[in-house]
């Protein structure tokens, strides 16, 4: 029997990440099950079906994500699972094309029976489940939704803020304020939007945030939508990414337009 598209994703899960345990898996794939479809519904995408309804790459790879707000813990948390959700749920498609599930379930059933086994020995050697020991200098990743969030976004609320000092909460192509313009509910809000987004970043890049070609910056919300909405698919490590307009493409598509005589 072919197992479920749940199944299969639980499977990739298990025999591909060593970062997560049980816990972590459980809440990844609930999220991505239960959030992502909303997360969609209210981003562009109005006809997103259940989170297996869609599985092109090139989908995924279009799917925005640098607006969500990251002021709070909770927010954080969002954002991260959402990327999270994305950055497995791309693994789990190319997987899918080669992946031999018949193998996959045998060593799955396989293993719990071993588990079971030494579960019932007295000797303390009931330590073994999926997870690998730490490396050295490597973030620890087990449970890797509250963990890895950690690591992720240490640097993330403080890249942030210095653009949002640099740039005073104004967009920094029709420089609107939103303060100016909806008073005291506007205060301090503006989007930052990264130049060079970071689905299309090795885990590890490291970037200044304030490069003016490649860090952070301050955006309204609609220059924010067209700066994302006028950028072009592009190959990027073997796979087919979305690049957002360079700033500089789209101030000067604005100026453009907005010329005062
Ligand atoms: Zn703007
Ligand atoms: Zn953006």
């Amino acid at each position: 029997m072919e197992p479920s598209s749940h199944d299969k994703f639980l499977l990739y899960l298990e025999t591909t990440s060593y970062k997560f345990n049980e816990e972590g898996r459980k809440k990844l794939i609930e999220f991505a099950e239960k959030q992502m479809p909303a997360f969609l519904h209210s981003n562009g995408y109005p006809d997103f079906g259940d989170l297996y309804s869609n599985l092109e790459l090139s989908f995924w790879n279009g799917v925005v994500t640098d607006g969500l707000p990251t002021s709070t813990d909770e927010e954080r948390e969002y954002a991260h699972m959402v990327m999270e959700s994305i950055k497995y749920i791309k693994g789990f498609i190319k997987f899918d094309k080669t992946a031999n599930y018949k193998k996959l379930l045998a060593d799955k059933i396989k293993r719990e029976k071993q588990k079971a086994s030494l579960k019932g020995q007295s000797a303390p050697a009931a330590h073994v489940d999926n997870s690998q020991p730490e490396e050295e200098g490597q973030p620890r990743k087990e449970g890797a939704v509250t963990q890895v969030s950690v690591t992720h976004y240490e640097r993330n609320p403080e890249d942030r803020r210095k653009a949002l000092e640099r740039d005073g909460y104004e967009c920094q192509v029709c420089h609107m304020n939103f303060v100016d313009t909806y008073g005291e509910i506007g205060k301090e809000y503006i989007e930052v939007h990264h130049l060079y987004p970071v689905c299309n970043m090795g885990e590890n890049y490291q970037f200044d945030p304030l490069d003016p070609e490649k860090g952070l910056v301050c955006l309204c919300s609609n220059c924010h939508s067209m700066i994302h909405r006028g950028g072009h698919y592009e190959m990027i490590d073997g796979e087919r990414k979305m690049v957002p307009m360079t700033l500089k493409e789209l101030q000067d598509v604005y100026n453009e337009r907005n010329k005062t005589e």
